[in-house]
């Protein structure tokens, strides 16, 4: 008999659902992690937790409090003067947050029976996975059920070394002590635009440099431009079409860095005091796997996986990061539950073309569905509504009336294909259209649904009554 029912490796957010979720529905299980912290206790929660979604959120809270303070309340008739920034306070606030929360996770595995296994594994044949201890001693344990959840890690690149202290990634960019006077951020991506504001609200100098012509390509390209033009106005340089070549540590006291680029003109040169590279993420698989385990990678190193989240192995899963899909924490964690409960006996499935996508600027950009660019290509015809924040009661009597909802719905049927919104709480606001997309709705199903008033929600009832030219709070364009 086997050690265990399910054995999941990695315990960022991918695996410790799957293995708490494991765990619940009555099957023995056990989750290996090699994240320890200074104390050699282990540390859950991944990088999600650790050094991703919790703490850059932290920072971006802060920030954007400190951005307010600084230059937001004058217009409401409120007066502060001196306004100052410690920035060691801030950094020790978001390590009390990932503690709080990283620590929350060894309660949930504590009442739901799940064993914490530390240190580091790897899938061996036969369903056997060994685990080498932060001593060196190597035990092994087998399963009926793998799910490998190993996660991901930044990528570098060539041009641009990590020296830890000027060059850094984005867990560097998390750790700086005071704010840089300029700051270069490679890549113009979810990450960098996040770190990027951080920065630059407290004070930086940021010039984001980025190697693709189109700003957030995956992005509907209404909203990406939107969002260019206000982020451009709180301040970020954002460079597209720069591609980084090259870089040189300066000598000496006067620390820094000379980064080479070459855009359209020809090659350039900036000089920083910090550089944070965020060019993505790949899969963190290169020793998780024994050669004879049969699990495949493909050319990136993802785990091959089917739409279930099986290798095509037996009782052997991958999910998170390190198998295809967008890199976000609740596609992860939501594979997890999947897996758990095929491994349980039940049927269950993920509709990966409902996934949310959130970019955590101030104003949020957040999406889910088809963009116009997508649905144009697919041939796919559709009515557009747009309502802007501007023409919103909530958002204007909250000073924050940047931005747009914009829904798109299917021409014959109705039903919405994709809402793309930039604007106050636009996380949250998108997600009201998930859920109602998860239900197949059509823009007049929610044209019809009441709203409270005044709330930022308002203006997803407006869009939508706008898709068939029915909004009362702007003026109508002509159907197309
Ligand atoms: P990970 O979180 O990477 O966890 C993998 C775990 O496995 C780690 O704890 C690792 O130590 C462990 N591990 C790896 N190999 C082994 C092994 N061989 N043995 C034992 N343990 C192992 N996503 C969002 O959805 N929203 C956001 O706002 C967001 N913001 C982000 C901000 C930043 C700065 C970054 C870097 C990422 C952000 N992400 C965000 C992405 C999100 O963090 C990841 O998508 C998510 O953490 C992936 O979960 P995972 O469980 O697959 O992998
Ligand atoms: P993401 O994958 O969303 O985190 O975004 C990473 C971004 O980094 C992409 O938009 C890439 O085009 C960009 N990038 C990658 N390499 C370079 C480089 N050498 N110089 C500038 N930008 C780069």
């Amino acid at each position: 008999m086997a050690d265990y029912d399910v054995i999941v490796i990695g315990a960022g957010p991918a695996g410790y659902v799957a293995a708490i979720k494991a765990s619940q529905l009555g099957l023995k299980t056990a989750c290996v992690e090699k994240w320890i912290d200074e104390q050699s206790k282990p540390v859950y929660g991944g990088t999600c937790l650790n050094t991703g979604c919790i703490p850059s959120k932290a920072l971006l809270d802060s920030s954007h409090k400190f951005a307010e303070a600084s230059h937001g309340f004058e217009v409401h008739g409120i007066q502060v003067s001196n306004v100052g920034i410690d920035v060691p306070a801030m950094i020790a606030r978001k390590e009390k947050v990932v503690k709080q929360l990283t620590g929350g996770i060894a309660g949930l595995f504590k009442v739901n029976k799940v064993e914490g296994i530390s240190g580091t594994g790897k899938l061996l044949k036969n369903k056997i996975v060994e685990v080498t201890d932060h001593d060196g001693k190597v035990l092994t344990f087998s399963a009926d059920n793998i799910i490998l959840a190993s996660g991901s890690v930044p990528i570098e690149i060539p041009p641009t070394p990590l020296d830890g202290e000027v060059i850094v990634d984005s867990t560097g960019a998390l750790e700086f002590q005071e704010v840089p006077k300029r700051l270069g951020v490679i890549g113009a991506g979810v990450i960098g635009l996040e770190l990027g504001s951080v920065w630059s609200r407290l004070g930086a100098e940021v010039v984001v440099l980025e190697a693709v012509d189109a700003f957030l390509p995956m992005v509907d390209q209404q909203i990406a431009k939107e969002a260019k033009k206000i982020l451009t106005k709180q301040g970020l340089d954002i460079r597209l079409g720069a591609k980084v070549t090259a870089s040189t540590l300066k000598k000496g006291k006067a620390k820094g860095v000379t980064v080479t680029f070459e855009d359209s003109e020809g090659e350039k040169k900036e000089d920083f005091d910090k550089l944070i590279v965020c060019v993505g993420r790949r899969p963190l698989t290169e020793t998780l796997l024994s050669d004879d385990c049969g699990v495949e990678t493909d050319e990136r190193g993802f785990i091959v996986v089917d739409d279930h989240c099986s290798t095509g192995l037996a009782g052997i899963y991958a999910v998170g990061d390190s198998v295809r899909g967008p890199m976000l924490a609740h596609k992860g964690s939501e594979e997890g539950v999947m897996v758990a409960e095929i491994i349980a006996g039940q049927k269950a499935s993920l509709n990966y073309d409902l996934i949310p996508n959130v970019i955590y600027t101030h104003p949020e950009i957040a999406a889910v569905g088809k963009t116009e660019e997508q649905l144009k290509a697919e041939g796919v015809k559709y009515n557009t509504g747009v309502f802007p924040f501007a023409a919103s009661g909530r958002a204007l009597a909250a000073n924050d009336s940047d931005g747009m909802v914009k829904i798109l719905a299917d021409a014959e049927t109705d039903r919405v294909l994709g809402c793309h919104i930039i604007g106050p709480s636009a996380a949250d606001l998108a997600q009201t259209m998930v859920v109602a997309m998860e239900f197949s709705t059509s823009a007049e199903d929610i044209g019809m649904t009441v709203f409270s008033h005044p709330a930022l929600c308002e203006a997803v009832h407006e869009a939508a009554l706008a898709v068939n030219g029915h909004a009362i709070h702007i003026a109508n364009r002509k159907k197309r």
